[in-house]
């Protein structure tokens, strides 16, 4: 298995080894890698000649210097994982300054509003930092498919407009959630849980198929209501938001068009660790 630490011996690399029937599948971490990330990958294997995967915690799309310098860094177990599935995937594991030179700043995009609600409107410059990164990436990496989860929903609408307003011609692959034996949605921010942390956290999927059987039955509001009661009786969680939003535009709803696709969005904060799941609804 290859890895590159600095991007022109991965694109000098990936010239050498292209020809016109060459796809190059890519699969953006941030690392710490688990079963959900794995999927992608397999996924990518699966559908592509070559498979490129990044390892990268991206300083711009952090609002929290906390949750930055926090987030788990496991390069050397990670890499066992991907030897272990295959050993012809391309890893991209720069610094900061392989990807950004000298000035660690996002990009002001504008993705029609997608930007302006739940993530975006909790974590100010959140998209920005994503945006730039995934952009940025997709140069150096020239992917044919590009895989994303469909935990981060909103960061996967967000990047399909990104492909879009700059006219990339890279398909987004859309991968589902893959969750715990509990419920809870896999996600490398899980390693900092507690034991106990880590199984009352299944909560969260639980309250969200509470939330889809009752979709049909109650009002938005109450649907809200509910949710808000149930995390005011958990001590050690904090809810951070909690949405019903139309899939496309991802506002948030008040009453429900049959016509139209809904899925809930959650964040919450385990003591002071956030973590986010989504449901589709209908
Ligand atoms: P991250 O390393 O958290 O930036 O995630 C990298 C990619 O893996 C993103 O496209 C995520 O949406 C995806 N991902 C993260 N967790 C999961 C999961 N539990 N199931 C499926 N995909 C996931």
């Amino acid at each position: 298995m290859l890895i590159f630490n600095r991007q022109v011996a991965l694109i000098e690399h990936l010239k050498h080894i292209s020809d016109s029937k060459t796809t190059i599948g890519f699969v953006p971490t941030m690392g710490a890698l688990h079963e959900g990330h794995l999927s992608l990958i397999e996924n990518s294997l699966k559908n592509n000649s070559v498979t490129v995967v990044s390892i990268f915690v991206n300083p711009t799309q952090f609002n929290n210097p906390e949750d930055l310098e926090k987030y788990p860094r496991t390069l050397e177990s990670d890499s066992q994982k991907l030897k272990s599935i295959s050993e012809s995937i391309i890893v991209y594991a720069p610094d900061t300054e392989d990807v950004y030179g000298e000035k660690t700043v996002s990009i002001a995009f504008d993705f029609d509003g997608l930007e302006n609600q739940m993530e975006g409107k909790f974590r100010p410059g959140h998209f920005d930092g994503v945006g730039t990164i995934v952009k940025r990436l997709f140069e150096i990496v020239n992917p044919t498919n590009a895989y994303f989860g469909e935990k981060d929903f909103q960061q996967l609408q967000i990047i399909k407009k990104l492909v879009e307003k700059f006219t990339l011609p890279i398909n987004i692959v859309s991968c589902p959630i893959f969750r715990e034996n509990n419920g809870l949605a896999m996600s490398s921010r899980n390693e900092r849980l507690s034991p106990i942390e880590r199984q009352s956290a299944a909560i969260i999927y639980k309250t969200l198929l509470e939330v889809k059987s009752k979709f049909n039955l109650e009002s938005i509001v109450a649907i809200k209501e509910w949710v808000e009661h149930v995390f005011e009786n958990q001590i050690d969680f904090k809810l951070d938001y909690f949405e019903i939003a139309d899939e496309a535009t991802l506002i948030p709803s008040v009453e429900i068009s049959l016509s139209k696709k809904y899925r809930a969005f959650i964040a919450v904060f385990v003591n002071n660790i956030r973590l986010i799941d989504t449901i589709s609804l209908n």
